[in-house]
């Protein structure tokens, strides 16, 4: 019998935890460390690998991502060492996909060839702007001559490359965005994530706006113009929106992201990693120790860097698999939410949204229309509660 999972994938998660600066917006788990051994880091993630590939070995694996933090900041010759471990526990899928991130700096892409070698074919850049003062701002270390160049040896070396942009940043009008964007489109990059700019508790951004001190971000409406106009200009480039934040050519979407959205299966190896994996029939969310150099003592001392791992019950997973899936503009397979929830969304609850054009009802699928997308969760709290 095909377990739900089959639906959307495996794939394979690899933190890496460091990075050479800790921007002022980032919530992410990275750290900023003088002396990285990275030997011991890869024992460490060897001995994951083949802890975690005891109860799932038998699978064929869509996908490795190596996230951080800046994983361009590890040796090739790890990412190649860790790549050979993986392959030796799981069979791949013909159109495997590899993603490493990486800072668009000159020191960076210099490994691009090496890491091919290794056996990376698609790199996701953190670019994040195209204007130099509003690098700075973000407290990025390139340059805009440097991302561009980067993106070009990036573009010789891999198959697939995407880039991150953030938007709705400070003192950013509509029309400085609109040139902004219409140059990264000339670039004509196959995938693109175009994030806003979101103030998060516990960074510095977010310690200077409780301060009143982050000055210049757009107001609602004009960040919703911003949406829209990026969804207008990727379009006219062919670039789909397929999900909420991510743009792609057609067959260039993120076969390793596309695992998370479609509520697939994932490992999530390094510190702070979250997985979730179905084993005898039952869906586990497990969690790893989240501090770098815990994570590392753990995995040395006890043989597992897991913290967590408890069963999810069938209305968790349901409503997970609709929170990620309306994500999409291909939206969720209707009957399959039938199976794992064992009920039905409200049809009054579905015509209202449908009557303000939030949600539409196609072949099986429900899926959030462009407007719906803008206003997820608000569309999530509607059908969910
Ligand atoms: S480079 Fe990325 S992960 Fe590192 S601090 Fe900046 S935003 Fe966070």
């Amino acid at each position: 019998m095909t377990e739900d999972w089959e639906n959307g994938g495996f794939g394979i998660y690899i933190h890496w935890p460091f990075c050479t600066a800790k921007c002022p917006y980032c919530d992410f788990n990275s750290h900023v460390r003088s002396n990285i051994n990275q030997k011991q880091w890869l024992k460490a993630y060897l001995n994951e690998i083949k802890r975690v590939s005891e109860k799932t070995s038998n699978r064929i694996l869509n996908s490795v991502f190596f996230g951080g933090g800046t994983p361009s900041l590890i040796e090739p010759s790890i990412i190649g060492d860790v790549l050979n471990e993986i392959q030796k526990h799981w069979k791949t899928k013909n159109n495997f996909e590899v993603t490493l991130e990486a800072n668009p700096g000159s020191v960076d892409a210099k490994n691009f060839k090496a890491y091919k070698e290794a056996g990376v074919n698609r790199t996701s850049m953190g670019i994040q702007s195209l204007n130099t003062k509003d690098l700075k701002a973000l407290g990025r270390t390139h340059t805009v001559e440097e991302a561009l160049a980067a993106f070009e040896i990036a573009r010789q070396n891999f198959k697939a490359v995407s880039f991150d942009l953030i938007y709705a940043r400070q003192n950013q009008n509509i029309s400085q965005w609109e040139k902004e964007l219409s140059l990264a489109l000339s670039l004509e990059a196959s995938h693109m994530s175009l994030y806003q700019l979101t103030i998060e508790q516990g960074t510095a951004f977010g310690d200077r706006y409780n301060r009143g001190l982050l000055k210049g971000l757009p107001n609602d409406d004009t960040s919703a113009d911003m949406y829209d106009l990026t969804l207008s200009l990727c379009e006219d480039r062919g670039l789909v929106s397929y999900e909420v934040s991510n743009y792609a050519h057609q067959g260039y979407e993120s076969i390793h992201n596309l695992i998370y959205w479609r509520y697939g299966d994932y490992i999530g190896i390094g510190p702070g990693a979250h997985g979730r994996i179905t084993i005898d029939g039952k869906k586990y969310a497990t969690e790893t120790v989240l501090s770098p150099e815990a994570w590392l003592k753990k995995v040395e001392c006890d043989g597992s860097g897991e913290s967590n791992s408890v069963v999810l019950t069938d209305q968790q997973q349901a409503a997970e698999f609709v929170m990620m899936g309306l994500r999409l503009k291909e939206g969720i397979n209707y009957q399959r939410f039938k199976n794992l929830s064992g009920s039905t969304f409200s049809k009054t609850k579905l015509n209202f949204l449908k009557d303000l054009n939030l949600i539409k009802e196609k072949d099986g699928y429900i899926a959030t229309t462009n407007s719906g997308r803008k206003v997820l969760n608000s569309v999530l709290t509607e059908l969910l509660n």
